[in-house]
């Protein structure tokens, strides 16, 4: 990529969350091994990101790229309509057997916004087959769960898009956010929010979407199983069905196969992606247990109302099928657990530095909370000077790197994370 290549992307190719008019610079990556990312002038830089939570095994993986290009001598894409193919049975035998045991039907979508668009329409039509219409969702404030519509609705309704697109968003329900840390000692009250919602409204409410135990994208917060548990117990109670956004917590991130462990329960619905084709394509899936499909399918239209032109992928399932065999293959729980251990040791004590409100760590998920914003583009420019790949926003400097980081290779991601702290 030479400076015209840059010049038109700064003034023709939109980037995340960026403006058109005044762009932050975009970095030009032209290769990508292992943990490192090659920019076009040869520099290397060590991923503290996983390309949002997505790359687990790394880049340019040896046995995902032979399973693409064996799929891709196959066929890339066929309809999914009247047709099915061994990618899509493949990895979905995989998907039931190690997800929690009532989830068994498996919908295959194109995103992680999609397929929460997908659980929320699931809920919806689950209790218009019951008879009863349903159509308010309640969830948690700094919650996120994508950026089309639907999801947009169930995101945190201060810090996220609601202000933009008043009116047109459907008025779901927001309670306050657990409280509890992981780590604190548990407090009951925190559920209070939640039972009171609940006791006024619960006759309306069709679901409760949330992540469980990492909030990511509004505030990586990471809150107490307990709390978790005391969702599930309520929806029981109240009849009411529980979607769990393991999007971003799937896969081992948070140190169990799914962040619904820690609490050992299962949710009625549960949504799938980034990490699932191992960061290679794009590719999501929606599980619910043969209830809610059941239910969805002797209702009024008789089946479930979606249908994209690239369901279940064959490209992205044959990738995502050899991704997860991969991870379960791996001392994955090693893997993690001494990243974790690693992270609480070098970051833990940048919690007195007077410029951070708090430091967290869960997993392979290492979280440095400043008392201030960041100003992204000046954090970016240290981090590629000193090597290193880590995207800041808002008051948060974290990192999700990929598992088969070296302890070297963390501890220079770590380091350079205590040395921009410096340049606030
Ligand atoms: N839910 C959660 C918890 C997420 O973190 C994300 C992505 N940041 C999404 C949903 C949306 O996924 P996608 O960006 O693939 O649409």
């Amino acid at each position: 990529m030479n400076s015209h290549d840059i010049a038109f992307d700064s003034q023709h190719i939109w980037h995340p969350y960026t403006s058109m008019s005044h762009p932050i610079p975009a970095y030009p990556i032209v290769a990508a091994h292992g943990v490192e990312l090659e920019m076009a002038d040869g520099k290397k830089l060590i991923d503290g990101m996983a390309s949002w939570w997505s790359a687990i095994h790394g880049y340019n993986h040896p046995e995902l790229n032979q399973a693409a290009i064996n799929q891709l001598n196959q066929m890339s894409h066929v309809m999914f309509g009247g047709i099915t193919h061994p990618p899509a049975v493949n990895l979905c035998r995989q998907l039931v057997a190690m997800t929690p045991a009532p989830l068994e039907c498996v919908f295959l979508a194109d995103s992680g916004s999609v397929a929460v668009e997908v659980a929320l329409k699931m809920a919806l039509q689950y209790w218009q087959a019951r008879g009863n219409k349903r159509q308010r969702i309640l969830t948690l404030r700094h919650g996120y769960h994508g950026d089309t519509f639907g999801a947009m609705a169930v995101c945190d309704p201060d810090n996220s898009m609601h202000g933009l697109y008043k009116g047109y968003l459907p008025p779901h329900i927001f309670v306050d956010a657990p409280q509890c840390g992981f780590h604190d000692e548990w407090e009951p009250s925190d559920l209070e929010p939640l039972i009171r919602e609940l006791t006024k409204n619960h006759r309306e409410i069709a679901a409760i979407i949330l992540e469980p135990i990492v909030q990511g994208a509004g505030g990586m917060r990471i809150y107490h199983p307990e709390y978790l548990k005391g969702v599930r117990q309520l929806c029981d109670e109240y009849g009411i069905l529980l979607i769990a956004d393991e999007i971003a917590t799937g896969f081992g991130r948070t140190g169990k196969l799914f962040a619904c462990h820690h609490a050992n329960i299962s949710p009625d619905i549960m949504c799938l992606g980034k990490a699932l084709t191992g960061g290679y394509m794009t590719l999501s899936a929606t599980l619910t247990t043969r209830h809610v499909a059941e239910t969805i399918s002797n209702g009024e239209a008789g089946c479930f109302m979606h249908g994209p032109t690239f369901m279940g992928n064959p490209l992205a399932c044959a990738v995502a099928d050899a991704s997860l065999t991969l991870l379960l293959n791996s001392p994955w729980q090693q893997t993690i657990a001494n990243i974790e251990q690693q992270l609480k040791t070098e970051l833990m004590p940048l919690a007195s530095h007077p410029a951070v409100a708090d430091v967290r760590v869960l997993g392979a998920i290492g979280v440095i909370e400043m008392k201030q914003p960041v100003n992204t583009a000046t954090l970016q420019k240290v981090f590629v000077e000193n090597g290193v790949w880590v995207r800041p926003f808002g008051k948060l400097v974290y990192i999700m790197p990929p598992y088969i980081i070296t302890p070297e290779q963390l501890t220079k991601v770590t380091d350079t994370m205590a040395k921009v702290l410096g340049n606030q």
